[in-house]
This record gives C-alpha cells, sequence and structure tokens, in this order.
C-alpha cells in the first residue's frame, strides 16, 4: 500500500486525508495544534467546492449544519441600494450542478476528521512538521520532536505559513495589502427580526466593506468587515479585534450595517496579506496544496473551495499511474491556471468593492444594476467558469 504524509490538518490537509484514505492509500496526517482551534468563523462554499464535499461523502453532513442562502447580492453601503443579485438556493443548484451554502468553520472540518479517521487515516494532534527530506527509498518528514516519518508522497497542506513551501522556495516576505478584516458570529437571537436577509449580501463603500450571512440553520449571522489600513502592527497574524473599531469604521452607513456591527461583541482581526505567486507547488514527490501553495484575498470567497478542488485534481493525477514525481508535476500545470484566474478576480473584487464614489463607480455600478434587473440570467452567468466547474470529473 503506498504511503501518503501530510502536514497541516486544516480544510486541505484534511480533504487529502480523507480522500487518500478512501483510495486506499495508508495516511499520516501531522497536525501542529493539539487539537482544533480556529476562531468562530463562516466560510462560502460556492457549488465547485460542494461538489468535491459530494464526492468526499461529507456533503449530507455538512449540509445538515449549514444555511443555504437565497441570493448574493452586492449593495451600496451607504444607501443601501442594490447594485447586483444572483439568485442562489435552488436556482444555484439547478444551474451549478451542487448547493451553494455557508459553513462553519468549525463544522466543515469536524466533518472532514471524523469522515477521514472513519475511512483510516491516523491524524496526529501536536505534531509539528519541520522539514521534508528525499531519500532514495522516498520522502519523508522531519518532526519538530525530533521523529521522522517515511513514506512515498508528502503533501504540504500546512498553510498560509507553509514551512515546506520556504523549503522548496527559500523564505519569502509577505506584502501586507494594506487591508484588514475582522471576523466573528454573533447568534441571531440577539438580532431583530429581518435585520439581516437570508442573503450573502456584501455592503460596499469607500475603503470599506461589510459581508454578512446565516451559518447553522441560521442560529448565527457571521459578518466579515474589512478596512483599507497604512500599516499593520500586530506580531501575529491574528489577533483578537476591537468591535468599536468596527463601529467607527461604519458609522453613518445604512441602518442595517450599523444595527448589526453595534451588536458585535467579540471579533478577531486579520492582516490580509500576499505572497509572491511565481513559486514552484512540486519538488518530486512533494506537492504543496491550498493556502501553502496559492494564498489568495478572499474576496471571491474562494480559497478554501480551490483546496478542496486541488485534492480532487490530484488524486485524478495519482490514479494515472504515472511516476509520483511527474503525477505531482501534472497537478500543477492543470492546477495553476485557474488558480491563477481566481487570485487576480479576488484582487479586482476588492477594487469594485470599495471604489470611491464619482463617475468611474457610477459607470460601473450602473451598469452591474442595469445588468441585474433587465437580464438576471446573463448576470448570474458571469460566475459560470468559477461555479460550474467539476473538479471531481472523471473520478
Ligand atoms: C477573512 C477571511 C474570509 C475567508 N472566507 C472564505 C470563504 O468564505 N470561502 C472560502 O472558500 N475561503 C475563505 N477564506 C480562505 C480560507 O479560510 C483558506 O483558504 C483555507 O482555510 C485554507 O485552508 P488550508 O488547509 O490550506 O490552510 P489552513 O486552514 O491555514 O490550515 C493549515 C493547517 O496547518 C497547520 N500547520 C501550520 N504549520 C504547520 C506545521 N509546520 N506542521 C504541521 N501543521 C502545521 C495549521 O495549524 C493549520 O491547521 C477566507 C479567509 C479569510 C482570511
Amino acid at each position: 500500500m503506498r504511503k501518503a504524509l501530510i502536514a497541516g490538518g486544516g480544510i486541505a490537509g484534511m480533504a487529502a486525508a480523507l480522500a487518500l484514505a478512501r483510495e486506499d492509500w495508508t495516511v499520516t496526517l501531522c497536525e501542529a495544534a493539539p487539537a482544533p482551534g480556529e476562531v468562530g468563523a463562516g466560510l462560502q462554499m460556492s457549488p465547485n467546492a460542494a461538489k468535491v464535499l459530494r464526492w468526499l461523502g461529507v456533503l449530507d453532513r455538512v449540509l445538515a449544519g449549514a444555511s443555504v442562502p437565497e441570493a448574493a447580492e452586492l449593495r451600496d453601503g451607504l444607501t443601501g441600494a442594490k447594485v447586483y443579485r444572483a439568485a442562489l438556493g435552488k436556482t444555484a443548484e439547478a444551474r451549478w450542478g451542487a448547493p451553494y451554502l455557508h459553513v462553519h468553520r468549525a463544522d466543515l472540518l469536524a466533518a472532514l476528521t471524523d469522515a477521514a479517521r472513519e475511512a483510516g487515516a491516523e491524524i496526529r494532534g501536536g505534531a509539528r512538521v519541520e522539514s521534508y527530506v528525499i531519500r532514495p527509498e522516498g520522502p519523508a518528514l522531519k518532526l519538530e520532536d525530533g521523529s521522522s516519518l517515511s513514506g512515498d508522497l508528502v503533501i504540504g497542506a500546512d498553510g498560509i505559513r507553509s514551512a515546506l513551501r520556504a523549503q522548496i522556495n527559500g523564505a519569502e516576505a509577505p506584502d501586507f495589502t494594506g487591508q484588514v478584516a475582522w471576523r466573528g458570529t454573533i447568534p441571531a437571537d440577539r438580532l431583530p427580526d429581518g435585520l439581516v436577509e437570508r442573503n450573502a449580501t456584501v455592503w460596499a463603500g469607500p475603503g470599506r466593506h461589510l459581508v454578512t450571512y446565516y451559518l447553522r440553520g441560521g442560529k448565527a449571522v457571521n459578518f466579515v468587515a474589512v478596512e483599507e489600513r497604512e500599516g499593520w502592527v500586530e506580531e501575529s497574524w491574528s489577533a483578537e479585534g476591537n468591535p468599536q473599531d468596527i463601529r467607527s469604521t461604519f458609522a453613518g452607513w445604512h441602518e442595517r450595517v450599523t444595527g448589526l456591527v453595534e451588536r458585535i461583541e467579540e471579533c478577531f482581526l486579520w492582516g490580509l496579506f500576499t505572497r509572491p505567486e511565481q513559486v514552484r507547488w512540486v519538488d518530486g514527490p512533494v506537492v504543496l496544496i491550498g493556502d501553502a501553495a496559492h494564498p489568495m484575498l478572499p474576496f471571491m470567497a474562494q480559497g478554501a473551495a480551490m483546496a478542496l478542488e486541488d485534492v480532487a485534481v490530484l488524486v485524478r493525477e495519482l490514479q494515472s499511474g504515472e511516476p509520483l514525481a511527474e503525477a505531482t508535476l501534472a497537478h500543477e500545470s492543470r492546477r495553476w491556471p485557474r488558480v491563477a484566474r481566481v487570485q487576480a478576480q479576488s484582487l479586482s473584487n476588492s477594487r469594485l468593492f470599495h471604489q470611491p464614489p464619482g463617475l468611474r463607480r457610477r459607470l460601473r455600478w450602473g451598469a452591474m444594476s442595469a445588468l441585474t434587473n433587465i437580464a438576471p440570467g446573463v448576470a448570474a452567468g458571469q460566475l459560470d467558469w468559477l461555479y460550474d466547474f467539476d473538479a471531481t470529473a472523471g473520478l
């Protein structure tokens, strides 16, 4: 039986552990954290991601605790005017072949972890990977506690500050994008009825935006608030945020925005960074997936979705029977163009959302609004290239 060693137990690593265990690989996953400890945060899972969850056999489990939005909307954060709308719910499922859902990250991770264990994967917590070595008999992982593990394939799924990416590409300095994101959840029973619609809504305005949607069948509301800033001074990648800062940032905005932010009691703050895109994801039988390979800004809500797609594409290449070092290279060349397009679109969305008032914004938002009103199917069709994609086709 071939043996896979996985560094990192986030969405990418856990999905890879599950997929390979189901393909009869012997799998050992090493996660640095002793136990899952992610702050409360939601994830939008678009149909392209839901197709991978279905193939992994966990979609029903995930759906049981998820929320399904009625539409995706872009609104003017100050006036509340609708700029763009795409119907989701049943329409999304019919158009793109799988549901669009909102899920708590902890719930998604728990579903993947349980299923990976049931499929026979060994999941080790408190196991920080330091590096890999490639020996004639195959690759091995070296752990912080001095032990090592050997196998046939190494998957680096160790996230945005990946040790394995640094080993393949050398140390790289992340660039602060000038944007920070607060993230958190509010129990829905703390909000007035009807304040938050059953949609994924982006409230956009000059230099900032707020995203809201429901989680856990409507029991909680997730928010992501983004602001452009001069500098990032925190030492940690994410830190506890001050709800008062969010209130000041959105003071004077539409009453649905202020009504929500005034009820935030706790939040976390992320600095948003980019890293060089021209990097290698592969070193022989060692391959990076998820944020370790291609970190991206969150403005398309696609980071975890791309991590899930990576897993399906990698499994297909591993099934080809080619030597592992060729399968990993084939994976890299198949994934590169799509991921680069999503990265570019995420960057351009931050400009779309944060555009200051003026002629350029009137023209751009006006065109989107007209298309939404006159031809909603054409407006939704702008997302076909992204959501229609089925990474599991042929598996
Ligand atoms: C504000 C914000 C909103 C977002 N919203 C969405 C969204 O709506 N939809 C979406 O699809 N994506 C979204 N994303 C992106 C998404 O969260 C990430 O792309 C996704 O979590 C990446 O998964 P990953 O497994 O690659 O990395 P991670 O989730 O970072 O997991 C990496 C894991 O590796 C572990 N690790 C790190 N170093 C080591 C080591 N040396 N040894 C062992 N283990 C190690 C870590 O502890 C961690 O568990 C958002 C991101 C942000 C910041």
